[in-house]
């Protein structure tokens, strides 16, 4: 409709105002189709000052890459993209959520990193990438690279327990597995709170499931918790392994003997049903099990960006894995694509260290190749202390690399050192250690 300027003068205050809101919504409205923001425009971003490295994922193993393949070849463009706006650690995280140390240890600043290792942090998400091209597709715009790095980290397998996207979009929300650390920990962290008794269920998944420990090292804690605040409560860990998978003596004799009265442990406990509204799990031996609150850990899988990108496959161990040479990174049939954490087929322990060491030696790959050098292959380490306790804070531990076996085609722990004795001053040692090696790997990532 036009309108004379005659006219428009006449219109009162408010139908003017109401006017230009409309005419800014409709222009809005038209922008949408030739927006300068967003998928498929050019990212906002210099243009590359040397072969563009692009790191997508800011957990344990991208951050190493990012910072290191800088360091190792300082002609490098090195970008990293996020999609969180701030680090949380899932290592610590057990100990945040019973109340034992604050958000701040656990919470981290993706700027810093960047600034002080002298790489661009660009806070998108990766929707695609353009192989052909050598284009990485974000929420937030497209950008080129030389060499690509995907260390997306775990996604969660709900398929064991529920084909139904509602029923699973209500366990991730009312009962989270708190091994993708950021909001499910807050709830997690919320439920213990609120928490007034009876029988807090977790679950053990099978395959390889992200940080074989933490699962135990959880229920030791809360029910370290319960004990402490006088909670009529019970951690019943639901085990589909045929018993715990790691550190065993020390979790089971911390199960027995600090924990008798507060967890039930069931091995080879496999659920085939979870009843929401009646709140019960039904076992594959159709047993009935009634809980007050839970926190279900379903099978892991390999990030679904791999998926996305075209270079996933099943594992010997999970769902859609990265698609790798186990010595170089590198995906298969996909040059200058390397895959580093998590996401890896091979049946190392997925675990921070593990992560970490491994972005260090892929960063030494990618820089190689920069270089026209070949690179050594070095083991990742995993080193992994759990709290049984944190009043007083005592832990064990584990340390070990990895050897390729060549008869059987597959790794296993190489020179593995455990410490499982909590009681007394072995137990506090590997308490005080454990938050020196968290500090560590926080400065390794962030200074
Ligand atoms: C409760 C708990 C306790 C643990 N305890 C220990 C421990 O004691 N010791 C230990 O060594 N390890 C421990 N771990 C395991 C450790 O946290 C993981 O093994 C480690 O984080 C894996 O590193 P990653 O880089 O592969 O993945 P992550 O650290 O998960 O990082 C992946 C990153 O990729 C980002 N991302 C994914 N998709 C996209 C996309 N499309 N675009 C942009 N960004 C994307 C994610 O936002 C995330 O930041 C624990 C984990 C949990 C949850």
């Amino acid at each position: 409709m036009a309108i004379s300027r005659r006219s428009a003068l006449k219109f009162s205050g408010v139908a003017a105002a109401a006017m230009a809101m409309a005419g800014t919504t409709a222009q809005a409205a038209d922008q949408t189709s030739t927006s300068n923001v967003g998928i498929g425009t050019k990212a906002p971003i210099s243009d590359a000052k040397g072969p563009r490295v692009v790191v997508v994922g800011g957990g344990w193993s991208g951050l190493a890459v990012a910072k290191y393949t800088k360091k190792y070849a300082p002609n490098a463009d090195v970008v990293l993209i996020e999609q969180r706006k701030s680090f949380t650690s899932g290592p610590i995280s057990n100990l945040y959520i019973v109340g034992a140390t604050d958000l701040e240890f656990i919470s981290h600043d993706y700027l810093k990193a960047a600034r002080e290792n002298n790489y661009t942090y660009f806070n998108a998400t990766v929707v695609g990438v353009d192989k052909k091209n050598k284009v990485v597709k974000t929420s937030d715009g497209d950008m080129a690279y030389d060499y690509l790095v995907l260390a997306p980290g775990i996604d969660y397998d709900y398929s064991a327990w529920t084909k139904d996207p509602a029923e699973e979009q209500r366990l991730k929300t009312e009962y989270p597995a708190g091994f993708i650390p950021g909001s499910e920990t807050m709830t997690l962290k919320s439920k213990l709170e609120d928490f007034e008794g009876g029988v807090f269920l977790q679950t053990v998944p099978g395959g390889n499931y992200r940080c074989l420990p933490a699962p135990y090292e959880r229920a030791c804690l809360i029910a370290d918790y319960f004990k402490r605040e006088g909670i009529d409560g019970k951690v019943l860990l639901l085990d589909e392994n045929s018993g715990i998978t790691i550190k065993a003596e020390g979790f089971g004799s911390a199960f027995k003997e600090m924990y008798g009265k507060y967890i039930d442990y069931r091995p080879s406990t496999t659920i085939e049903k979870i009843d929401l509204d009646k709140k019960v799990v039904i076992t594959e031996f159709d047993e009935e099990i009634a809980f007050d609150d839970a926190s279900f850990y379903p099978h892991v899988r390999g990030g679904k960006l791999l998926e996305i990108v075209g270079v996933a496959k099943d594992s010997p161990f999970n769902k859609m894995e990265a698609n790798i040479d186990p010595f170089t990174y590198e995906c298969i049939g996909e040059k200058d694509i390397f895959c580093s954490g998590d996401v890896r087929p091979m049946g190392f322990s997925k675990s921070g260290n593990t992560s970490n060491s491994e972005g260090h030696y892929v960063a030494k790959v990618v820089a190689g190749r920069i270089h026209g050098k070949k690179t050594k292959w070095e083991s990742p380490l995993t080193v992994c202390y759990s709290a049984v306790s944190f009043d007083p804070l005592q832990a064990i531990s584990v340390n070990a690399g990895y050897l390729y076996n060549e008869k059987t085609k597959s790794f296993a722990f190489a020179n593995a050192a455990t410490s499982e004795i909590w009681a007394g001053k072995a137990g506090k040692n590997n308490g005080k250690a454990l938050f020196e090696w968290a500090k560590g790997m926080y400065r390794d990532m962030f200074s």
